[in-house]
């Protein structure tokens, strides 16, 4: 624009610089920005908004790069009630609510298939690394493009490569057309792929498959970050039946972490990201937050712990991408996936609400009511108390209305102590949810061929799970998360406006000048174009 401001400043009449002024500034509109050479997308698995807050002071690397030179959104809320790891990854790179990109959580019955399937489960491919013959994974039950899929259909050559713990969260940012999506099979300890992406695992995969990282890590203790030295009581250990709180495995240590990030620099080198004649995708989901969190819940000094140490790793990620291709070529995007509840326990002790609920209880209300009504049977398939599912061949047997099953079950499990809400299939199918953010949630995570027959919504901070914490809920400690960019063509600032992660997608899609994922409900972040 200040190119603009000089040609017209230079013009001689009136007129002349009216229609100059006119011309430039259509052509500076059509003219897309330049495009960066790399974009790593990066996300933190279950990551408040508030950990940038809370632990500001103790950042000193990637974090504090982000928030100190990065257009900063301080008030991003995912759109969607179902504010679950699939959900918030698939929406990551494509703007998509599930109403629209079809995946309605972790997993879903799949009434066809009669089983549960999980958003990635893909019985048509084998896991390529790991167990031999094992089911893969794959983003066929993804109904929509992503950036990625974008960058590819434009036809220039970009190689976009996803990397996690977790299948979904390697798999579904990039979408369909990706060069490989890595996880991490516990059974092997080894990276894995599926025959979807690729027959064999490239070299350098099998090469470090073959260093046995992991073994490091036997018999490890997590000591924290500070500690001065290794008499500091460890968070956890990877020592079973010791007086220390066993690890629960690699993947709920901040190691998890590491050996995602060490897959990511082995990705970039190996794949030479950011030197090919269109625009790389690397996408990075940092998973052990997310097993750590659920353990020990937000308040947990492990939870600072693993919130430094990803810090530190995010730093040293964005250090080398930049150093192999240059930081005026390299943009970054970062997100979260979703938040996460206080531990209830915790909230009663200073006077929070909160509690602990059963979806024993609440099936056996639901349940007791319909053989009430209608006589015996087994009324509920699996399923969760955000997305139950009513046993269709049942009903249909017993020549019932759907509707007035749906009903008679919602009436039951309203009558169960805190719960909120209670919509029925035919209810949010119609439109006839309460006109408030929560009803729009829950109907922009409505996708009629798998969504359930009820949604039933604890009051906040009250949680289906026995132990530790859990997220899922349209309340905000789920769905506020970071929203950060940085690096090329990115204006540095706070923004305080409201915005939704759906909102990453389109921007990325201008940035790279790509047409806007296929499903995208977000806009254009416009202000934070340079
Ligand atoms: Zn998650």
């Amino acid at each position: 624009m200040s190119f603009c401001l000089t040609m017209t400043r230079s013009s001689g009449t009136l007129r002349a610089l009216a229609l100059v002024g006119a011309a430039f500034v259509f052509a500076h509109a059509a003219e897309p920005p330049r495009r960066p050479k790399l974009v790593v997308a990066v996300v933190i698995d279950q990551f408040r908004y508030d950990y940038l807050l809370r632990f500001r002071a103790d950042y000193t690397a990637g974090f504090k790069r982000l928030l100190e030179q990065g257009a900063v959104f301080t008030d991003a809320h995912y759109l969607h009630a179902t504010t679950v790891t699939a959900v918030g990854h698939s929406t990551f790179l494509s703007g998509a609510p599930p109403s629209v990109s079809g995946i309605v959580g972790n997993e879903w019955y799949d009434r066809a298939a009669g089983q549960t399937v999980t958003s990635v489960f893909d019985p048509k491919s084998k896991l390529v690394g790991g167990v031999p013959g094992a089911p893969g994974s794959s983003p066929r039950r993804l109904q929509v493009s992503t950036v990625a899929d974008e960058l590819k259909m434009q036809g220039v050559e970009s190689h976009t490569i996803g990397v996690s713990i977790k299948d979904r969260s390697a798999i579904l940012p990039l979408g369909h057309m990706a060069d490989g999506a890595y996880w991490y099979d516990p059974d092997s300890n080894h990276w894995v792929t599926s025959t979807y992406y690729r027959a064999e695992l490239p070299d350098w995969v099998r090469k470090l498959n073959a260093e046995n990282r992991y073994q490091q890590y036997i018999g490890a203790s997590w000591l924290p970050v500070d500690a001065q030295d290794h008499t500091a009581k460890p968070f956890c250990t990877m020592v079973a039946n010791t007086e220390v709180r066993f690890c629960g495995g690699l993947e709920a240590t901040p190691w998890g972490n590491e050996m995602i990030e060490e897959f990511a620099e082995r990705a970039l080198a190996n794949e030479d990201l950011g030197h090919h004649s269109g625009t790389d995708i690397l996408a990075v989901s940092f998973s052990s937050n997310d097993y750590v969190g659920h353990a020990v819940g937000p308040d947990d000094p492990a939870v600072r712990d693993i919130s430094i140490r990803t810090d530190r790793l995010l730093g040293k990620l964005l250090n080398l991408a930049e150093s192999r291709v240059g930081g005026d070529n390299v943009l970054v995007v970062l997100t979260a996936d979703h938040g996460v509840a206080p531990v209830p326990e915790v909230n009663a002790a200073r006077n929070m609400p909160g509690g602990r609920l059963t979806q024993l209880e609440l099936d056996g209300k639901i349940t007791e009511a319909l053989t009430k009504r209608y006589g015996p049977g087994k009324w509920l398939l699996p399923g969760s108390p955000a997305m139950e599912y009513l046993n269709l061949e049942l009903i249909q047997s017993k020549k019932l209305d759907a509707a007035e099953v749906e009903r008679v079950a919602a009436e039951a499990a309203s009558s169960m102590s805190h719960i909120a809400r209670v919509y029925t299939r035919h209810q949010v199918a119609s439109g006839q949810v309460q006109d408030d953010p929560i009803g729009r949630a829950i109907s922009l995570s409505f996708f009629a061929p798998r969504s359930g027959d009820l949604f039933i919504l604890p009051e906040p901070y009250f949680l289906f799970d026995a132990a530790g914490t859990s997220h899922g809920t349209p309340y905000d400690y789920d769905n506020h998360v970071p929203v950060i960019f940085l690096g090329a063509g990115i204006k540095p600032g706070t923004n305080a406006e409201q915005i939704a992660p759906n909102d990453i997608a389109p921007t990325l899609a201008y940035l790279l000048g790509v047409e806007q994922p296929s499903g995208s409900i977000g806009r254009v972040l416009g202000q934070i174009v340079q």
